[in-house]
């Protein structure tokens, strides 16, 4: 976990909501830290389909501001954010910072602070049913305030979000939906293929040929026979009955990943593989069975799985995004790769002064 993540905060609000990806994490190794802060950050990995847009996009004058529930002291409250103030919450959050380096660190950041301008954006009205825009949990974007970030990284993610003010990924229609993901394993893939249903062209399986790049990408998981039938009973779309007999991937998308498996009990499935991913991640957390690039073994009375990368693998990767920032690659052409046909351009109506967040958040710094 990076250091400015705050996990007992991200985990304790909204429980209900909060999905398989988004669980605390202990391992003190580098990569898994990295993973671990991926997978933290990675608000966009759970089982939910494709999000639509719910609100309009801002009138080209409009200061934009948002309703986002936040728990303070631990109470749920609704704060009114302007746009800018709540990228800066959100940077930290969703992306480890913690590069030797501080030009790539810089790098990350900025990109990170497109990332979530451009998902709030889409996203504004996302929980319209409740009273509020955008929840603070990996459900939405993870929000940490200002106040409570490091002093050092408060200064490099405001610096980042008052370089990129405004600037938001667009393939002509608007902001995108800038999905990601921790780690593809080696090649993305299309939202289509993962959840079904029409999706945007920006949204379909890239190769990787970075995150491939940092060791110990696999993942294994060996369940006994019986376990993983009491887990697929857990929920009525998965239920299988008394025995499991067989478990085989049916089909898979072009980058491997497992799109449909058949499941053989008393009762016969064909379960999407995210959904797969789900059930098992809803009780065994989410670091047991990472993504949906696997392979399935049987053996007598256990199952073994075998698979690569964390997430389901849409959008942009974040572990390949790290890697590319640390070669020297700019923001847009690392945004570019994850997200074909889109571009930068400044929000319709953001200017070039300085945000509300990085006035605000001089007065915090300097106090401190
Ligand atoms: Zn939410
Ligand atoms: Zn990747």
């Amino acid at each position: 976990m990076h250091p400015t993540a705050a996990p007992t905060d991200r985990y304790r609000v909204r429980k209900n909501r909060t999905s398989a990806c988004s669980q605390t994490r202990t391992s003190r190794s580098t990569r898994t830290l990295l993973l671990l802060a991926l997978a933290a950050g990675t608000a966009r990995c759970a089982t939910a389909p494709l999000p639509t847009p719910h609100a309009p996009f801002p009138e080209a004058s409009a200061d934009v501001t948002l309703q986002v529930e936040v728990a303070v002291d631990g109470e749920q409250r609704i704060l009114t954010l302007p746009l800018e103030q709540y990228v800066a919450g959100s940077v930290p959050a969703e992306m480890p910072l913690n590069e030797p380096d501080t030009a790539v660190a810089d790098r990350l950041a900025r990109l990170q602070a497109i990332l979530a301008r451009t998902y709030a954006l889409a996203n504004r009205g996302r929980h319209a049913h409740e009273g509020f825009d955008l929840c603070s949990t990996t459900h939405c974007q993870v929000y940490i305030p200002q106040e409570r970030q490091p002093v050092a990284v408060a200064r490099l993610v405001a610096a980042a979000v008052e370089q990129t003010h405004g600037q938001i990924i667009t393939d002509g229609h608007g902001p995108i939906q800038a999905l990601f993901h921790a780690d593809c394993g080696g090649h993305t893939s299309s939202a289509t293929d993962v959840w079904g249903g029409p999706a945007p062209e920006y949204l379909v399986g890239v190769r990787d040929s970075f995150c491939v790049t940092v060791p110990n990408t696999d993942w294994h998981l060996t369940l006994n026979r019986d376990h993983l039938r009491r887990i697929l009973n857990t929920s009525q779309d998965t239920a299988i009955g008394q025995r499991l007999d067989q478990i085989a991937v049916v089909s898979r998308d072009r980058s491997g990943r497992a799109i449909s498996i058949s499941v053989v009990g008393d009762e016969r499935r064909v379960i999407q593989g995210e959904r797969l991913r789900a059930v098992i991640g809803e009780q065994l957390g989410p670091r047991a069975f990472r993504s949906t690039r696997f392979r399935v073994e049987q053996q007598a009375d256990r199952i073994l799985f075998s698979g690569q990368g964390f997430g389901h693998g849409v959008g942009l990767c974040q572990t390949g995004a790290i890697v590319q920032a640390r070669h020297g690659e700019p923001v847009r052409a690392i945004l570019a790769h994850y997200y074909p046909g889109t571009w930068l351009e400044p929000r319709p109506g953001a200017t070039t002064r300085l945000s509300t967040a990085n006035s605000r958040l001089r007065r915090v710094v300097a106090r401190r």
